[in-house]
């Protein structure tokens, strides 16, 4: 007789849903008998540059202290960010990938009776860590077009769902997978809105790459707003997802409850010393925006001259519409070795998101596209 384990787990555990990844290359190479090294994979809004090399090197000197645990509280990390941002050691919270913050914040501050509000077509891990540790989700309605761009967050809807018993809301700035951003004025009057006992996570896993069109600079409302926190990443234009770094900026005693919940080693030492050196390597910063740059305007132009309707995007993504069930052009363009993400699981069905790759991998994506499309 085998015992019913579901029957033994937390009960909002057993409701869960795993989080998707990206399918990775090897995973399709072996699937489909193909050469790895010619699977194009643009499906989890990877740096296409490869990491820097300043940080591959800091990584080989740290390797040798590998019996070592890492510095707990990540010293050298936290003073190159604290400089880097003008605030204090004290305001941040170090995390293994934003992922874990967001999780901290979840366990800190949200459980059963309590709520989290968050958007529709918002990042998947806000439904999960909320979930988690048995609190409520309340979802607001995305931006249907009329009063604000389609499918974006709509502040005003986020703040009507906000109830006595919500204590953290997640804004992704800008989201994924849809790529919109909310702009300045409206997101510090959303702020200015917000009770003070609930707890504001900005989402800015892409702010290195989402500069201008209004894009908030919000370090210098920790000041003004004491509930704001503002998760950030080295996976993205930093080209460390496999390292896994994030990290959070906060007052010092939001910071503080963050660290009792985080477990004592959450960042291990050789990603602590590759973020410390790509923290010094300003050429890869700024080849990692201008290839985004490029990528975007490569792959919006081509949906444009085909008439694919895509959302506009801050990220290093785009999200367009394939008009059809998107379930089977993601196969079909799985088989011409091109991964991609469906976004179903987003309740985006007709919608693909394509991480912007290095020029050719962006023409291998196009041109498989229109072979699958055509039917070709
Ligand atoms: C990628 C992403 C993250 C963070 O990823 P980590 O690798 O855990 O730092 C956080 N939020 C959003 C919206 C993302 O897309």
């Amino acid at each position: 007789m085998s015992c019913d384990f579901a029957a033994l787990a937390m009960q909002p555990v057993t409701g869960l849903t795993p989080y998707q990844p990206g399918k990775p290359i090897e995973e399709l190479a072996r699937e489909l008998g193909l050469d790895p090294a010619r699977i194009v994979k643009l499906a989890s809004n990877e740096n296409p540059l490869g990491p820097s090399p300043g940080a591959l090197s800091a990584v080989q000197m740290a390797l040798s202290e590998s019996a070592r645990y890492p510095d707990g509280n990540g010293f050298k990390l936290k003073q190159k960010l604290a400089a880097r941002l003008g605030v204090e050691m004290a305001q941040i919270t170090l995390g293994n990938g934003s992922n874990d913050v967001l999780d901290l914040v979840a366990r800190a501050f949200l459980g059963p009776g309590r709520s989290a509000v968050f958007a529709q077509h918002a990042f998947a891990v806000y439904p999960i860590s909320t979930q988690a540790v048995g609190a409520a989700a309340r979802i607001a309605p995305a931006h249907d077009g009329s009063r604000g761009p389609r499918y974006g967050h709509d502040l005003a809807g986020m703040l009507a769902r906000v109830a006595e018993d919500t204590s953290v809301v997640f804004i992704a700035n800008p989201n994924n997978p849809t790529g919109s951003w909310v702009g300045a004025d409206e997101l510090e009057d959303f702020l200015e809105a917000l009770p003070e006992r609930v707890i504001a996570v900005l989402d800015e896993a892409y702010f290195e790459y989402a500069e201008g069109n209004d894009y908030p600079d919000t370090l210098p409302w920790l000041d003004r707003f004491p509930n704001l926190i503002i998760t950030r990443t080295f996976s993205k234009a930093y080209g460390l997802a496999g390292f896994r770094v994030g990290y959070g900026i906060s007052r010092p005693e939001v910071a503080d409850l963050l660290n009792r919940v985080r477990q004592p080693f959450n960042v291990n030492s050789l990603a602590l010393a590759a973020a410390e050196a790509a923290l010094d390597d300003e050429a890869y910063l700024q080849s990692s925006r201008e290839m985004n740059r490029a990528g975007l305007a490569q792959l919006t132009e081509a949906f444009r001259a085909r008439g694919l309707a895509f959302i506009p995007s801050a990220g290093n993504f785009v999200t367009v519409d394939v008009g059809r069930d998107a379930g089977p052009v993601f196969d079909a363009l799985l088989r011409e070795g091109v991964i991609v993400r469906p976004l179903a699981g987003y309740a985006l069905p007709d919608h693909l998101r394509v991480s912007v790759g290095t020029r050719a991998e962006n023409g291998v994506f196009i041109e498989a596209l229109d072979r699958v499309l055509t039917g070709a």
